[in-house]
């Protein structure tokens, strides 16, 4: 099933080259940070490895990449851990009604480069209160396809939101996923900020609401986790939401043309409870 997305994922990009020729400038340089990774972890030493969606540096090779030409695993949790992210969440195995409270403020949109999505830096002062703890919004960043599926079915697009407790550094993803429909203006300003193409004087100008990427019904299907990208650390407080959003197919096309395929494969859940909303 996954196999057959990723064909088809394929043939979007090549559709979605027709976009990307009217949408202007390529992807941003290949940086080595991790995106969903805080500030902290972002930089790794010198000899961290590149890493990519394929082939010999590909997710199935992450947890080998050495440290340096000859040094140990520069990522072993992308290996040796038991508590990945993604995973699919047709394993669920509890049912709780569990709905995170945003407290999501607009800000002026403001790009990272990011070799391996488009993350889009938070206005400060947005945070979420998840079982009671408090976390800041550090950054929201994208898939093409989705990272998580739902008894193998990914949807084309996933949103990640990703937020850190101040007092215990602990990370919490709020993971949303996209399917086609409606135009978004948030994803079509990001998309214009992303292409550097200035033709109407917006760019630099443009806000960044987050609320504008959630759904209205935001109960989620929770587990513990971690980050889907090298280092792998786990950790993380994962939630999914239950309802998609929608965005226009064109746009979905667009973000794959310029991220490519950057889903990492859905991992075993292991022992780890998974809760279903009600
Ligand atoms: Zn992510």
């Amino acid at each position: 099933m996954i196999k057959s997305f990723r064909n088809f994922a394929s043939i979007r990009v090549l559709s979605g080259a027709l976009l990307l020729a009217l949408a202007g400038s390529a992807f941003a340089e290949e940086d080595h940070s991790s995106h969903d990774s805080a500030p902290a972890e972002e930089s790794h030493a010198g000899g961290a490895p590149h890493w990519s969606y394929e082939g010999e540096d590909g997710p199935s090779h992450w947890g080998e990449l050495p440290e340096g030409e000859v040094g140990a695993a520069a990522f072993p949790a992308c290996a040796l851990g038991d508590a990945q992210s993604p995973i699919d969440l047709g394993g669920a195995n509890a049912i709780g009604l569990i709905v995170p409270e945003t407290h999501y403020v607009a800000g002026p949109l403001v790009l990272k480069p990011n070799g391996h999505t488009i993350e889009v830096t938070a206005p400060p002062g947005s945070d979420i209160t998840i079982g009671g703890v408090v976390y800041d919004l550090l950054q929201v960043h994208f898939h093409t396809p989705s990272e998580h599926a739902i008894d193998g079915e990914h949807a084309q697009m996933e949103v990640h939101f990703v937020h850190q407790n101040k007092a215990t550094g602990q990370l919490a993803v709020l993971g949303v996923l996209v399917k086609p429909g409606a135009a978004n203006q948030q994803l079509e300003n990001i998309l214009h900020e992303q292409s550097g193409d200035d033709y109407d004087h917006r760019i630099g100008k443009m806000t960044f609401d987050p609320n504008a990427l959630l759904p209205a019904d935001l109960k989620v299907y929770r587990y513990d986790g971690s980050l889907t990208t090298p280092p792998c650390s786990e950790g993380v407080n994962w939630n999914v939401a239950a309802t998609p959003i929608e965005a226009g197919q064109d746009e979905i096309w667009v973000f794959q043309s310029k991220m490519g395929v950057n889903d990492r494969p859905v991992q075993a859940l292991n022992a780890r409870p998974l809760v279903k909303p009600d």
